[in-house]
């Protein structure tokens, strides 16, 4: 695959970035990052058309590739410099991943889903990008070895907060996750660790997330 050279229609780019602008986002190197990252490439070919809407959409395994607006929200929230290593819970098919790999030094992502997982890797290879991690399992549980995190972003939603995320959170990292029931609305909550180790949230809005599951998420409900 060479996707390397893979540009988006500008058309159907500037209504992406419109539609993302009018909902709030100022931020322009999360605009920028996202102006460069074909969607398409992330879904399968028959929703192509549909890759430059601004909403959710199916990815296989009852998983969803997030909304534009909510991912470059997500990201913006991070206030990422260039200079981080970032943890991502949910690779999902990659596109946030994409996003981070633009505005982070380093970027390691866990997924629970191995097929989903592999298809990431391979397109974000594909696509050129190198400073990355990918892991297989738990995201809840954080990734230990690699911690601490300047920023960490759960796409997905959990009951609670892990304590294990802010724990590996650097002091004056955040960490950006929704929050809240199951097939319902969740707040976006941030989490901001200061220089004393002090953790201090704030909710940016309402969201809709498929479940974190996991040992310090939802529990896996078995047949
Ligand atoms: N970041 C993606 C969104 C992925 S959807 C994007 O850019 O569009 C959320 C993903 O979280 C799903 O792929 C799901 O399998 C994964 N997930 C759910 N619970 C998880 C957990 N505990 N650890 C890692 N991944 C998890």
């Amino acid at each position: 695959m060479h996707l390397r050279h893979i540009q988006p229609n500008a058309t159907r780019m500037k209504r992406l970035l419109d539609s993302v602008r009018a909902h709030g986002v100022r931020d322009p190197l999360v605009l920028e990052a996202m102006a460069r990252v074909p969607r398409e490439l992330f879904v399968s070919r028959s929703l192509a058309a549909e890759a430059y809407d601004d909403r959710a959409l199916p990815i296989g395994e009852q998983q969803t590739i997030s909304m534009p607006t909510v991912v470059a929200r997500m990201t913006e929230a991070l206030q990422l410099t260039g200079k981080e290593k970032v943890l991502e819970i949910g690779t999902g098919c990659g596109y946030q991943t994409a996003i981070l790999c633009r505005l982070a030094r380093r970027v390691f992502s866990i997924e629970r889903r191995k097929a989903l997982s592999d298809g990431a890797v391979a397109r974000l290879q594909a696509m050129g990008y190198t400073n990355f991690a990918p892991l297989v399992g738990d995201g809840t549980l954080g990734w230990p070895s690699q911690a601490p995190f300047d920023a960490i972003v759960v796409t997905a939603a959990g009951p609670k907060i892990p304590t294990a995320l802010t724990d590996q959170l650097a002091p004056g990292g955040r960490l950006v996750i929704p929050v809240g029931p199951q097939e319902n609305v969740q707040q976006l909550v941030r989490v901001v660790k200061g220089m004393d180790g002090q953790l201090q949230q704030e909710i940016l809005g309402n969201v809709v997330f498929v479940p974190l599951v996991g040992e310090q998420g939802v529990a896996l409900k078995r047949a």
